[in-house]
């Protein structure tokens, strides 16, 4: 494929190939908890239990959108859900087969966008996750509307993002990425974060109602995420319903 049609295809895909590439670059230290995926193993348990206890996971179908190297997908499975990971990313998808076969779980693992999928696979799920991948997509409320059509009616939804304001821009960006160096820097990109306002606008549109919103917050002396009710001014996660 030429570089214009491969522009084109993933502009008709909705990928930002540079935010792709740059988990391609990272992937082999997807599960090293000491790596630049920290925060994604520190928030696992926490993102994994407030999922379950909404929706008990135990038997469902569940789709997870963006799964990257598998952390998510492998804690649902653990909980008895069969789950599905999808990844624009090559890389992310090796390592998470290979990590699967270690803990023994069965997931299945494909490279395709929701857009795309939603086409072949439409209502088949009964729980779709997607977290922390909205802020990496040219549009996120294409993704969105693709979630909610790979959702059965009555299933659940879940996305997770950063907020957008000063307190984010701080915390995530300055924080995470130059002063804590939990992240490299340039993961995040302010523009691209996402208000909650915004977020359930579109879920609105795609004909899911909201269920909840929790935030979760870091401390950086304690080094431990918390869920908190209150305070969604960074991270922040929605549960939605397909109506
Ligand atoms: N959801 C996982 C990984 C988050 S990292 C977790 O929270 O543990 C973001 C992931 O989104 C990366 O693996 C990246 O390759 C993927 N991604 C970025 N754009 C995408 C797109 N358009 N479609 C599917 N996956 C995408």
């Amino acid at each position: 494929m030429n570089a214009t049609n491969a522009e084109n295809r993933a502009e008709k895909l909705n990928i930002d190939p540079g935010e792709v590439s740059k988990f391609e670059q990272l992937a082999n230290r997807w599960w090293d908890r000491n790596s630049e995926f920290r925060p994604l193993h520190d928030i696992n348990p926490l993102r994994t239990n407030y999922i379950d206890q909404r929706s008990p996971l135990a038997e469902k179908k569940v789709l997870d959108v963006g799964c990257g190297g598998g952390i998510l997908c492998e804690s649902m499975a653990q909980r008895g859900a069969v789950v599905n990971g999808i990844d624009a990313g090559e890389t992310p998808l090796t390592v998470a087969r290979l990590h699967s076969l270690e803990s023994g779980v069965s997931i299945v693992y494909r490279q395709i966008t929701a857009e795309e999928l939603a086409d072949t696979e439409a209502e088949q799920y009964d729980i779709v996750t997607c977290l922390e991948m909205l802020e990496h997509v040219p549009d996120p409320s294409s993704v969105i509307r693709s979630c909610a059509r790979l959702c059965k009616p009555g299933g659940d939804i879940y996305f997770s993002t950063i907020n957008r304001n000063p307190k984010s821009y701080a915390f995530a960006i300055i924080g995470a990425e130059y002063f804590l160096k939990l992240l490299p820097k340039g993961t995040h990109e302010y523009s691209k974060f996402i208000r909650p306002s915004e977020l359930s606008a579109w879920a609105r549109s795609a004909g899911l109602e909201s269920r909840n919103m929790t935030g979760m917050t870091y401390n950086p002396i304690t080094r431990q995420y918390k869920l908190s009710q209150d305070d969604v001014s960074v991270n922040y996660i929605m549960h939605f319903r397909k109506v």
